[in-house]
């Protein structure tokens, strides 16, 4: 490359434009702190990303605290019953009543997304799209830096004071993190599963369906889609899923013969791994998010949890920058891991009810008995059913 590199400066740079990203740079600006946000992809590409659909009520509390409630979240309804269709008996389960009118929101991932961004950018945020080859440096220095290539390919830096890496999974924020720096913590089990998404119409309540014909989910993901999981051998083959069998396959499992179908708009085979680094941070960078943590989707918290870091990460900054005070950016971490074990056990207890009480043959007859004994706790103990809804909740 020839040429100096264009030089801004900033306080905090934010990396990437996911729910963690947006959210911690939407509180950073209604805290009067300066950000830039830099994201690899097209804004028509994040705001299409369809993926998680419910907002527990920690994370609504976030947006409804900060003010942001009424522009991010109008119209999104209570999420209400859950639904369990046991062996194709359904079993309603009432989170709202068990937590006092505190069980969250539905709004699918891509709108908040969408409205998330367009918050930023009405208050004059700074969010650089189709930012290439992003790389982090001096993280540990007092004025650490990012490089990043525009679409025009012109080079720019941003000398900040603080760093959040909010670039999911795959980002390039985590990497910078010396391995001995970090503890890392991973799981995968010999459950698998494969997600479809459909312009099908929601379910009345999302629901989890187990029957001796395996495990099936359907949660709504807007007025005319909806996100489906469908219990598989690890490693499936996705090229066997052809929308033929999806569509047998489901309404087998759902116990639902008039099951409308729709346009298959996306198939994957999941990777159903749990995922956790310690600590979350390093120097002045901040990791939040999937950049951290992966949760299996079936307890609805990887979107949540971002959120819930994103909120401890901006109250930090904010104290380090108005009042010269870090003491909460050393508690970033500890303060975010604590609800994430909490959560990655609720997710793994949920995943492995559903997916152990549907079929027995794959689980083999104890965990198929343990599951449907879990499940039918929370039916029949008003104490299970609670400790359940404040885990859906975010409030456990
Ligand atoms: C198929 C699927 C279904 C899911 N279902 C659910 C669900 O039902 N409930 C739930 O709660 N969660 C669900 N999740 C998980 C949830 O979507 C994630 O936990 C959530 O998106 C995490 O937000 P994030 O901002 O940390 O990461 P992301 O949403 O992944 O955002 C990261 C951003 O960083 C950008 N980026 C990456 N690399 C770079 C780079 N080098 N430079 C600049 N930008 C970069 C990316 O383009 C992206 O915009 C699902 C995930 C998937 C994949």
């Amino acid at each position: 490359m020839v040429g100096e590199a264009h030089r801004g400066t900033t306080t905090v740079v934010v990396v990437g434009a996911g729910v963690a990203g947006l959210t911690v740079a939407n509180l950073l600006r209604q805290a009067g702190i300066d950000c830039v946000v830099l994201e690899r992809h097209s804004r028509d590409h994040v705001v299409r990303r369809q993926r998680a659909g419910v907002l527990d009520f920690a994370a609504e509390q976030v947006y409804l605290r900060s003010g942001l409630g009424d522009r991010l979240l109008s119209g999104a309804p209570p999420t209400g019953l859950l639904e369990f269709r046991v062996d194709g008996v359904p079993r309603l389960f009432d989170a709202d009543l068990h937590t006092d009118g505190r069980a969250g929101r539905l709004i699918p991932q891509q709108l908040l997304v969408r409205r998330l961004v367009s918050t930023f950018l009405d208050d004059g945020g700074d969010l650089r799209f189709t930012a290439a080859d992003v790389a982090l440096h001096d993280v540990t220095s007092d004025r650490p830096h990012v490089t990043y290539r525009d679409a025009d390919g012109v080079r720019h830096r941003l000398d900040a004071d603080y760093l959040a890496g909010c670039d999911g999974f795959h980002g390039v924020s985590r990497p910078v993190v010396p391995p001995e720096a970090l503890t890392t913590y991973r799981h995968a089990d010999d459950i698998g599963w494969f997600t479809v998404l459909a312009d099908s119409p929601p379910p009345r309540h999302p629901l989890l369906a187990m029957s001796r014909h395996g495990f099936a989910a359907h949660f709504g993901r807007g007025p005319q889609a909806s996100r489906f999981y469908l219990q598989c051998p690890p490693g499936d083959d996705l090229a066997s899923w052809t929308d033929e069998r999806v569509w047998q396959q489901l309404r087998l499992r759902l116990a639902d013969d008039g099951l409308p179908d729709g346009a298959i708009v996306d198939k994957a085979v999941v990777d159903a791994r749990s995922f956790v680094v310690d600590p979350m941070a390093h120097g002045r960078l901040f990791l939040v998010g999937d950049a951290a943590h992966i949760v299996p989707p079936m307890g609805g918290k990887g979107m949540n949890l971002a959120i819930a870091d994103a909120d401890v990460l901006a109250r930090a900054l904010s104290a380090a920058v108005h009042d010269g005070d870090d003491g909460l950016l050393r508690g970033y971490s500890p303060t975010c891991l604590r609800r994430v074990w909490n959560d990655q056990e609720f997710s793994r207890w949920l995943t492995e009810v559903v997916f152990h009480g549907a079929d027995e043959t794959t689980a083999g007859p104890f965990r198929w008995q343990l599951a449907r004994s879990r499940l039918d706790r929370i039916f029949t103990s008003p104490a299970a059913a609670r400790a359940f809804a404040e885990l859906m909740a975010g409030t456990a």
